[in-house]
């Protein structure tokens, strides 16, 4: 059992927040809802340590088709970063906003871009693509994760400002249109760039909260330089294009590491 231990964290750490929010807010739907993102995570930690080779993959399957099916296109709710606007605008702290707070902006401060790694249902789809590691060096497009947050905000913005009827309406269908822009321009850019990863990389504009909280992030990987041998086959298998033999917060696109453990695998050493 010693061996589980994290994996049984991680579902004592989502039970506690499933009870927390249930009480405070007295819904059964968060006991429900964390229960399940929990069990979902604790599963594929256990699979991970049992070494099964595609326990990400099940987590990122149980936990997105979950957001994406029932939370968004059953619920209604809408996940995506418009939803998050919206309610934050009306001053609901419900679905999207704790989603927000729990997931991408004050979680990455204890598990950095782990939602990236193991929830986010775009990544679910784009990671049945083949380009599993980038075959080019980073691109500058950086900017453009902040023109599409920055799109969104104004998006959102515009509705309550010209006080649109339906806005409730409005905001599923955007759900909806959001999720297929999203899956087709990440589509075309990994394969334009034969890389699962470069929508993640480039145009995500969840990042911009997600990448200054994971800086600070508790759980990173770490290097033992002692073991170390400098073979280099931690980042060959890097999606993400990380330094990871770097331990320093600074180091090589840190901030996009998504705790995939593909480095962990790959080193012959176990220095990592
Ligand atoms: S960067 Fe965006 S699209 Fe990529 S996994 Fe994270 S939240 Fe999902
Ligand atoms: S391979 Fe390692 S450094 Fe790269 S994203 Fe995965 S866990 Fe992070
Ligand atoms: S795979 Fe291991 S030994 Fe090789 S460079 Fe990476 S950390 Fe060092």
């Amino acid at each position: 059992m010693k061996k589980y231990t994290m994996s049984i964290t991680m579902l004592v750490i989502f039970e506690t927040i499933a009870i927390v929010l249930w009480l405070a807010k007295d819904n059964v739907f968060y006991l429900l809802n964390f229960s399940y993102i929990g069990f979902a995570l604790a599963i594929g930690l256990a699979l991970f340590i049992g070494e099964y080779k595609n326990a990400r993959r099940v987590t990122q399957v149980l936990v997105g088709t979950y957001m994406l099916i029932y939370l968004g296109v059953i619920c209604n709710e809408n996940m995506q970063i418009e939803g998050f606007w919206y309610y934050l605008f009306t001053g609901v702290f419900e679905a999207a906003t704790i989603h927000y707070a729990v997931a991408k902006i004050f979680g990455p401060l204890v598990f950095g871009r782990g939602w990236c790694g193991y929830a986010c249902w775009t990544a679910m789809v784009l990671d049945f693509l083949p380009y599993k590691t980038p075959s080019y060096p980073r691109k500058k497009w950086v900017w453009i994760r902040y023109v599409t947050f920055v799109i969104s905000l104004v998006f959102v913005s515009s509705l309550f400002l010209a006080q649109v009827a339906n806005i409730e309406k409005i905001m599923f269908w955007a759900f909806i249109t959001g999720n297929v822009a999203y899956y087709v321009t990440g589509i075309v850019l990994a394969i334009m760039l034969k890389d699962n990863r470069a929508f993640c990389k480039y145009i995500c504009p969840v990042t911009v909260f997600m990448k200054p909280m994971s800086y600070f992030s508790l759980l990173r990987i770490k290097c033992d330089t002692s073991k170390c041998i400098s073979c280099g086959k931690c980042k060959k298998v890097c999606p993400m294009d990380v330094d990871m033999t770097d331990n320093s917060r600074n180091r090589r696109n840190g901030t996009d590491c998504i705790l995939c453990f593909e480095c962990v695998k790959a080193c012959p050493e176990k220095a990592l």
